[in-house]
């Protein structure tokens, strides 16, 4: 398995609440990393030879500013590369975005991806220079915004790089955003989403990892649970051909989820990723632990 890069969900809250989250995250969400389970993760992730780097997402990161920063100093003092995605809400200056951002440089951060557009927060997203990639420039550390484009449209599919981390351009429909963004938008009849354009499902580069253990090939879509099977048994013994909800994605996309389960489902959807979340959200209960965690399907805790 080439799995390189673990994104690990530090915690499923956020301060915002955006429509196009694919996480759900939201200042009422459950679910975050103790110091101890990071721990374990790092010890885990050693025994994992391909695993070179840690990126930590959420949700919010710096919500859980001190167990951030110790989590990149222990991931760097193992040797792991390092990164951080944020909405940025800190850098609300650059002596501030400074004040912030010095002690994660200084515990080894190697990178900051900052989201910033009209989706993220309040909406009213300022041009650049944002205070918190000039803080960045000047402290040396290595930075980048990414900019989501308003929703008018799908993402072309042709464009994408299975696998590959997201670093702008259109909103991709999964998460709330196939909820809460997708009313309006121009659709296309379900038969032709033969596959899934967005993530290397048979041998992913990188996946995510959230609080309650459980290994994300795509948002909702588990692997395994390192809680309950250590990480190099769970990439040792991956067969995606053996998987109930990625063996039909692999082999005909969501249009072939859909007909192997007899899915209800509508004429027409405004993307691959749309039509996937809709007939994941109808198997739930026949796949409670493969596609999971409830925070993942807009389910709060009460
Ligand atoms: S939601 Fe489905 S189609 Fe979209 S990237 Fe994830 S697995 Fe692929």
């Amino acid at each position: 398995m080439k799995l390189s890069s673990l994104h690990v969900l530090l915690t499923y809250q956020c301060n915002y609440e955006c429509d196009h989250c694919f996480v759900w995250g939201s200042p009422w969400q459950a679910g975050v990393f103790t110091l101890a389970q990071l721990k374990n993760v790092f010890r885990q992730a050693l025994a994992a030879p391909s695993i070179r780097e840690f990126y930590f997402e959420g949700g919010e990161t710096f919500i859980y500013y001190s167990i951030l920063v110790k989590a990149v100093w222990h991931a760097h003092d193992l040797g792991f590369l390092t990164g951080i995605v944020t909405n940025g809400y800190w850098a609300t200056n650059v002596e501030d975005a400074l004040a912030w951002l010095r002690p994660l440089r200084d515990a080894g951060l190697d990178r900051i991806e900052i989201s910033y557009d009209v989706l993220h927060g309040d909406g009213d997203a300022e041009p650049e220079p944002h205070p918190g990639l000039e803080a960045a420039r000047q402290l040396g550390l290595p930075a980048s915004l990414i900019t989501l484009e308003p929703p008018m449209t799908a993402r072309d599919p042709l464009a994408a790089e299975p696998g590959a981390p997201l670093t702008g351009g259109d909103v991709m429909y999964r998460g709330r955003a196939a909820e809460k963004l997708t009313a309006g938008l121009p659709r296309r009849p379900w038969r032709p989403f033969t596959r899934c354009p967005y993530e290397d499902l048979a041998d992913p580069g990188r996946v995510h990892l959230d609080p309650y253990g459980n290994l994300h090939l795509c948002q909702g879509l588990v692997m395994g649970n390192v809680w309950e099977r250590p990480l190099g048994r769970i990439l040792q013994t991956y067969d995606s051909q053996n998987h109930p909800i990625v063996q039909p994605l692999l082999n005909g996309g969501p249009a072939r989820l859909v007909r192997q389960y007899n899915l209800p489902h509508e004429a027409d959807y405004v993307d691959a990723c749309h039509l996937c979340y809709t007939a994941r959200q109808a198997l739930r209960s026949e796949f409670p632990t493969l596609l999971a965690p409830d925070q993942m399907y807009g389910v709060l805790e009460n």
